[in-house]
């Protein structure tokens, strides 16, 4: 099974990809930290992203293939995996297209976790943090006991700069511009939209019955 996971900024989408991989035991797999292993072990194409992003650049598609086809080989793999942030474009989305095909493996089941703008824009600028103990709150969610105040340290809570409406629209935007081409490319009757505004656990429930239906009209290897 080959899942790939996509969703916006805020649409809870690393809490589903923990479920998802518990409930079918398959790896859950950031590009971040396959990046950040990759790194850390020295290999020639860790060793290569390792220099791009430590000058802040963005790590070239063959890099990035090389990387993810070389994880996806580790036997933690052999049952399949869920893969989050990857592809980011669409020549990776046909290079891994063609790992998986080169492999005999079958084809990715694409799930879009989405979420209208106005609904993320509320969930995400109702985040407080204490400037003290840097705990997280959310007026919706989470909020703290006495309003506008940190229940440890009673300090009063702040907006985080990267929680400003400004700064969460413009994350929106550049989510659409990268994620938007993908989705295309795959298409409409391989992308399967779940509608990531419900409470988490109707989400997780319906990302779960996506996957089984996924896994009994999508052909076992071509
Ligand atoms: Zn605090």
């Amino acid at each position: 099974m080959i899942l790939l996971l996509f969703g916006p900024p805020g649409c809870g989408k690393g809490t589903q990809a923990a479920f998802l991989a518990g409930r079918f035991h398959i790896p859950a797999i950031s590009t971040g930290e396959m990046f950040r292993a990759e790194c850390k072990a020295g290999t020639e194409l860790g060793k290569a992203a390792c220099e791009i992003m430590t000058k802040g650049g963005l790590v070239g598609d063959d890099i990035v293939n090389g990387i993810v086809a070389s994880r996806i080989s580790r036997p933690d793999c052999a049952n399949g995996f869920l893969l989050d942030g990857y592809p980011r474009t669409v020549p990776q989305a046909r290079q891994f297209g063609a790992v998986l095909a080169q492999r005999g493996l079958p084809d990715p089941i694409v799930v879009h976790l989405d979420v209208a703008d106005e609904a993320l824009v509320a969930r995400l600028t109702a985040r407080r943090q204490c400037p003290e103990c840097r705990r997280i709150y959310n007026l919706m969610f989470q909020p703290p006991k006495v309003a506008g105040q940190c229940d440890d340290c009673h300090a009063p809570l702040l907006i985080r700069d990267d929680d400003s409406e400004a700064v969460i629209r413009r994350r929106l935007v550049a989510y659409k511009e990268l994620t938007g081409p993908i989705l295309q490319w795959y298409g409409n009757s391989v992308v399967r939209t779940v509608d990531g505004a419900m409470a988490p656990d109707k989400v997780r429930s319906a990302i779960e019955a996506t996957v089984v239906d996924a896994l009994h009209s999508v052909p076992a290897g071509k």
